[in-house]
């Protein structure tokens, strides 16, 4: 009803300059709220009329991702946040550690692990935390470089946009790239600190590295307890920082960036539905995840991922791996050459970091990151 009512007022505005025949045959109000009935309701856009009334409520007119790179452009943005999953790791060459089936879980058959989820239960860990050092050991940052998509949010640090960065993932790549702790929440924990299980001592990364390293079991020099990783196992909380900061992050928030997460674990998830209805979300992922429930009452506010439903209003996607992503954008709006320069000036800091850190192993996983620095269809390729 509102809306009718909005929609008899706006022409109003204009009514000096337009002829006032038009308007009342366009503008009955009965017709109109029909119109949108059909047109919301049963996907018929039915007359055109009635498409352009849709349009009316768009936050930006052209919510395709060459309009939404016009928008940036021309208006910019003022307050971006981040969330971002696995996907914006594995051109670092991280496995999907977490899907059973992949290469990680076979090579743990030996430790017979009742499910594969269970190295990260921590009544499991507790028990058998042999398994567990194992994957940490294949999957220890420090062998691993970030990606294009990584610096991408870097960048925006750069030019004073990122309000936050949330990330579900573990691999501390994010930190890599230099962005300030302060800008980064991990939402399941990181390798960056580890704490005993029994008298919470905490140990830092370089201790536990040595010791993983060394394949001994971590153990606290004054109780003998395990020392484990910050990394939020199933059955323990998030870090606070995770609860406490979004109120402040999403509050005149004008844009949020999803990369690489289906969006399927939460709370991290929920996170797409904080910010205000002004707010534009750019999903960057291979699949468009994150929809609106097609059970009207399971999603009564139309926070989730709309995309090219009728009542999209501020919802864009581009379907592509992460880093395609992040370069098209980079590309639309003429930071190409920024982005490549913060790549190459990164990577060879990291680069000199790990030969003088020590013997350190053979680095197979820089590749992806010296493709993707190259021609955009070598970093095609790559993926
Ligand atoms: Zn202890």
């Amino acid at each position: 009803m509102s809306d009718s009512e909005k929609k008899v007022e706006k022409p109003t505005t204009t009514a000096s300059n337009s002829s006032s025949s038009d308007e009342e045959e366009d503008k009955d109000p009965t017709m109109d709220v029909i119109r949108r009935f059909f047109a919301n309701t049963l996907n018929l856009g039915g007359s055109t009329d009635a498409k352009a009334d849709l349009k009316v409520e768009k936050v930006i007119p052209d919510l395709s991702f060459e309009g939404f790179s016009e928008h940036w452009r021309e208006h910019g943005f003022r307050k971006i946040v981040t969330m971002v999953g696995a996907g914006i790791s594995t051109s670092a060459g991280i496995p999907d550690f977490r899907s059973p089936g992949s290469g990680l879980y076979s090579n743990l058959k030996k430790y017979k692990l009742p499910h594969p989820t269970a190295i990260f239960d921590l009544d499991y860990f507790e028990k058998n935390p042999a398994p567990f050092f194992a994957l940490a050991k294949e999957l220890y940052p420090g062998s691993f470089i970030p990606t294009p998509a990584h610096y991408f949010v870097r960048l925006l640090h750069d030019k004073g946009l990122l309000q936050r960065h949330y990330t579900q993932n573990i691999d501390t790549l994010d930190r890599l790239t230099g962005l300030p702790e302060e800008k980064i929440i991990e939402a399941h924990g990181s390798f960056h600190t580890n704490h005993c299980i029994k008298c919470r001592k905490e140990y830092d990364m370089a201790w536990m590295k040595a010791e993983i390293f060394a394949d001994r079991l971590p153990r606290c020099k004054h109780c003998k307890g395990v020392v484990k990783p910050d990394i939020v196992f199933f059955g323990e909380n998030l870090p606070e920082k995770f609860y406490t900061s979004p109120d402040e992050d999403f509050q005149d928030c004008d844009l949020l960036i999803i990369m690489g997460t289906s969006l399927e674990v939460q709370p991290f998830a929920s996170l797409v539905q904080r910010p205000g209805p002004r707010c534009l979300r750019l999903l960057i992922n291979r699949d468009a995840v994150g929809q609106a429930s097609f059970v009207p009452w399971m999603d009564p506010h139309e926070r989730s991922l709309l995309f090219d439903r009728p009542n999209n209003t501020r919802d864009v996607a581009y379907l592509s791996d992460c880093d395609a992503g992040v370069l098209a954008l980079a590309k639309a709006l003429g930071w190409e050459d920024e982005l490549q320069q913060l790549i190459t000036s990164e990577k060879e800091k990291l680069n000199a970091g790990q030969e003088s850190d020590q013997q350190d192993k053979e680095k197979p996983h820089s590749d992806p990151v010296d493709k993707a620095s190259g021609s955009e269809a070598k970093k095609d390729a790559s993926l």
